[in-house]
């Protein structure tokens, strides 16, 4: 046997590092330790399955356990690892399942531990009806809830993307459902206008929406806000969390290894943390913007899969890079597609960008072609030079993968001119013939 790698933590993170690493060295021994039954499991489909579009949750294991055993790699299940300690090189775990504690050694480590729901330490939201969906488990919990019962009242606190697709998932279940979000707008990700949009789309397939509203705490009938009068109680048997996660760094920041933005592990290019062969990818790392080249903690499941292999790679003896993200997301609100890359105006301030806008409303396909739906596209780029720097969507169906013909453009560092000139594929049952993407650079180069 040759080197021993111990990974923390069994999906995208943890597990495409193993696989990765496996795939490098035949020789490493690699030992997976995660506290839950599931391994490499689609979180992303969770709101599918609450909202009935998929089934069963177990559709959503994209790799079991026994897989990775046939890749010669030993996962443990039910196996929480409490404590890590750097000098020792060893890692001090917990069987879930025969309740007793040991000790493993190891040469190389990597941190997959992934991120938690925000939970506020606010009464009522440690109730048995309040719920984070981050996990398998946490997706059983709201199926054992909704076993039987006919919806009535639902919640959403917090107007993301989890919070958007929790609520058309109960929409799908037949609840009236409620988002209440802090801020002016939903969808803080995008700009305010271009949020206008996404809660408008709310509104008409009839979610209701609070904003400017925070939630001080919930009791077993209702979500309690700061608004004033009674409309403050807003009904809810069922309250969901979307309100961002929180990165589960505590066990690498407690051995010693260097936290950053909103206390994730710092990595180098290499997915290397502060500590020599301690590595980390995933939503428990920080990583870099490919556009302002700043710090970002982004916790989405692209960018998990891709951090991991970089460091899988670079835990058994090879040489790879992550190239850094661009924020790029994308979402659906029943017939509405959300999408989003790059830097957004408020972004683009903090990074002490000086840019324009090209926003323009289109249509997804030609507009005569039956259809053919509204499809609004904001784009920044920079002034003087013409860089693309970020762009959003809202439109229908066919809108939102369109972003990532910005994504390889500002991950090429082309400007307007370079994206007004690319030779997009056209047939009016896809696009105008002009591609709003490509309109809005033209807007943008006016502007310029
Ligand atoms: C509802 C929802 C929808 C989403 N939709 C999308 C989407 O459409 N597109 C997209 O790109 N991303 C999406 N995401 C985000 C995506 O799921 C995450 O970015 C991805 O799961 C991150 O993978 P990870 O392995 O870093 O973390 P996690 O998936 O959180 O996995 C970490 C694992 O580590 C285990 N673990 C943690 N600590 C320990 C310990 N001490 N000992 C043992 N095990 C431990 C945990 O049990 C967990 O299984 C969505 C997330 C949610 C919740």
């Amino acid at each position: 046997m040759g080197e021993r790698l111990v990974i923390i933590g069994g999906d995208a993170g943890g597990m495409a590092a193993a696989t990765q690493a496996r795939r490098t060295s035949q020789t490493l021994e690699i030992v997976a330790f995660e506290r839950g039954a599931d391994t490499s499991y689609s979180a992303c489909g969770i709101p599918a399955v609450l909202g009935g579009e998929v089934f069963p949750l177990g559709a959503l294991v994209a790799k079991t356990p026994d897989h990775f055993r046939k890749m010669n790699i030993d996962i443990r299940t039910r196996q929480l690892v409490t404590a890590v300690d750097f000098e020792a090189r060893t890692v001090e775990v917990e069987d879930l399942v025969h309740r007793r504690h040991y000790k493993l050694g190891y040469d190389l480590l990597h941190f997959g531990t992934g991120a938690t729901p925000a939970r506020p330490e606010l009464p009522g939201f440690d109730l048995s009806h309040v719920h984070g969906v981050q996990t398998l488990a946490d997706a059983a919990g709201v199926l054992g809830f909704l076993e039987g019962r006919t919806l009535g009242d639902v919640v959403v606190v917090g107007g993301g993307y989890v919070g958007l697709e929790m609520a058309e998932a109960m929409i799908r279940r037949g609840a009236r459902v409620t988002v209440v979000d802090a801020s002016p707008e939903v969808m803080g990700t995008l700009d305010p206008d271009m949020g206008r949009l996404v809660a408008r789309a709310m509104r008409m397939h009839g979610i209701a929406v609070r904003n400017d509203e925070r939630v001080i705490g919930i009791d077993e009938r209702a979500v309690h806000t700061d608004a004033d009068g009674p409309g403050s109680a807003i009904p809810a048997e069922l309250v969901i969390l979307g309100l961002g996660v929180r990165p589960n760094a505590e066990l690498a920041a407690a051995a010693g290894a260097e936290l950053g933005v909103k206390g994730s592990i710092v990595v180098d290019r290499r997915q290397e943390t502060s500590v020599e062969g301690v590595y980390a990818a995933g939503d428990c790392c920080q990583s870099i913007h490919l556009v302002s080249g700043r710090p970002v903690h982004v916790a989405v499941g692209t960018v998990a899969n891709k951090m991991a292999r970089v460091a899988g790679t670079n835990l058994a003896g090879g040489y790879a890079t992550f190239a850094g993200v661009a924020g790029t997301a994308a979402t659906r609100l029943c017939s509405t597609e959300i999408a989003r890359t790059g830097l957004g105006e408020a972004e683009a301030d903090h990074a002490a960008f000086d840019y324009v806008v090209g926003k323009v409303e289109s249509t997804t396909k030609a507009g005569y072609f039956p259809g053919a739906e509204e499809m609004i596209v904001k784009l920044l780029a920079e002034k003087g030079s013409g860089r693309v720097l970020g762009a959003q969507i809202v439109g229908g169906p066919g809108s939102a993968k369109r972003i990532d013909t910005v994504v390889a453009a500002l991950s090429a560092r082309m400007d307007v001119d370079d994206l007004i000139g690319l030779d997009l594929a056209y047939a009016p049952f896809f696009s105008t013939v002009w591609d709003p993407l490509q309109i809005a650079a033209r807007k943008a180069r006016e502007a310029l």
